[in-house]
């Protein structure tokens, strides 16, 4: 047999990942997938909870999506999409501003989720210049924010981890002070306040609204700090404070869209709409490379004129619109669009949930369980009343992480909060082989 390993290690670098690492755990070479599993080429099994980067929403190689795939590449692959267009596109648009919240209806394509959130600066940008406020130029976001790794969304972001390094290269974004449900300040908690830290972006608002395109949030959910969880009633106020000041409000639902928060869109628990959307990941299933944002008719209106009066948005990727990836996008639909899906998966969630909290609540080294739709996180503490952290260098979810991997479960903690975030499709036993199995690995690293 080749040692398809060792070539790995010899040519290919790995995302996120400091391959000197990959001494000790080698990259595990997946020949197939099934559902929630994949499946090595030594035919070990893994459950993969965590959606291979949470974008695998209905199960690997799923047969409906399989089929569509497969039909759409014997009929087109990809087209330019500057003065061309194709039906698989024209649908997944007219279907998904049915979904979406109100007003968004205005589609353009990128093919990475930090692209679409360029895409997106770039268009709340242009538009302040075309409508009369050229000294809109500046960004605001949250602490603790991600936003993808590119140069813009990077500046957007604010965990340490992705951006620190890159300061002296990133833009200037002023972040706001993100809720902490986990470690109030105000000792409230999730489900009893009031969203008293609110005050700090009415402070940055006052102070930086009028020269501010776009505000860009993660709606309910702050992923890659640790699925951090907040209530609706922020966006609520998110939404007033920005049509105050004139700032759009930018919502990033790649992680959060198609379902992953128990409604369609984290932005559906608010009631209030963005002004501008980004999503991908579960776009298309997580088959292929897509993302998009979506608008309203209003910012669109202000790129509307004669070509030489230079208001056209001149941005463009050369695989936007890939018919290949809005095909799955449809056959994602097409699973989705009836209700039972979801439906199952938010009384999965709480099965999930339930089993989750009973296994973990008491261990002396769990300091919050916190969960929204399907997906829960574990935060692990060194100190249970003060909720003092462990010194990251001890890297304690990362050995959590590797003993996971050995009984065929992918975790992936981010830092010290393990978490899962399983396609829609889980079921039961899934559940249950997923908790016994991270509670077993948590006491062998943290013997309660
Ligand atoms: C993954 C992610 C991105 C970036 O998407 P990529 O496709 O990895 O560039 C941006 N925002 C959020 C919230 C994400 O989870």
């Amino acid at each position: 047999m080749e040692n398809w390993v060792e070539k790995d290690l010899e040519y290919i670098w790995h995302p996120c990942s400091q391959m000197k690492d990959y001494e000790e755990l080698n990259p595990i070479v997946i020949n197939k997938g099934e559902g929630v599993y994949l499946y090595d080429i030594e035919g070990n099994r893994y459950l993969d909870v965590i959606s291979s980067w949470w974008c695998n929403l209905l199960g690997h190689c799923n047969p409906k999506i399989n089929q569509a795939v497969k039909k759409q590449i014997d009929e087109l692959e990809h087209v330019i999409f500057a003065n061309f267009t194709h039906t698989e596109a024209i649908k997944l648009c007219e279907r998904l501003s049915k979904l979406l919240p109100e007003g968004l209806c205005k589609f353009n394509f990128t093919d990475n989720g930090s692209s679409a959130i360029e895409a997106a600066m770039k268009v709340s940008f242009q538009y302040h210049q075309q409508t009369g406020n050229p000294q809109k130029t500046k960004f605001m976001a949250l602490t603790d924010a991600y936003h993808g790794e590119t140069i813009g969304a990077l500046s957007a972001g604010d965990c340490d981890l992705y951006t620190k390094l890159y300061k002296p290269i990133l833009m200037d974004i002023k972040k706001i002070q993100a809720p902490d449900c986990f470690r109030c300040p105000y000792g409230k908690g999730r489900n009893n306040c009031d969203c008293k830290c609110f005050e700090h972006a009415e402070k940055a608002f006052k102070k930086y609204g009028n020269e501010t395109a776009a505000m860009l949030v993660e709606p309910l959910l702050q992923g890659s700090a640790g699925m951090k969880i907040y209530p609706p009633l922020y966006l609520k106020k998110l939404r007033e404070i920005c049509d105050k000041y004139n700032v759009h409000l930018l919502a990033d639902e790649i992680a959060t869209g198609f379902g992953r928060t128990g409604k369609m869109f984290a932005f559906n628990h608010a009631n209030v709409s963005p002004d501008i959307m980004c999503l991908s990941k579960g776009l298309t299933g997580g088959y292929m490379p897509m993302a998009l944002f979506v608008t309203t008719k209003k910012i669109y209106d202000a790129f509307y004129a004669d070509y030489n009066t230079g208001k056209a948005f001149m941005h463009s990727h050369t695989y936007s619109g890939n018919p290949l990836a809005c095909s799955a996008a449809n056959a994602v639909l097409d699973i989705l669009e009836d209700g039972s899906v979801l439906k199952k998966a938010q009384e999965n969630a709480l099965y999930f949930n339930n089993i989750i909290n009973d296994k973990f609540l008491n261990h002396k080294n769990v300091g919050e369980v916190r969960h929204i739709g399907l997906i829960n996180a574990i935060e692990l503490v060194k100190d249970k009343s003060t909720k003092e952290p462990f010194d990251g260098k001890l890297r304690t979810g990362y050995q959590i992480y590797k003993k996971a991997l050995k009984r065929g479960l992918i975790l992936r903690p981010l830092g010290d909060v393990i978490y899962f975030n399983p396609p829609l499709i889980i079921d039961k036993n899934a559940m249950d082989y997923a908790v016994e199995t991270a509670f077993e690995c948590l006491n062998e690293v943290l013997p309660d």
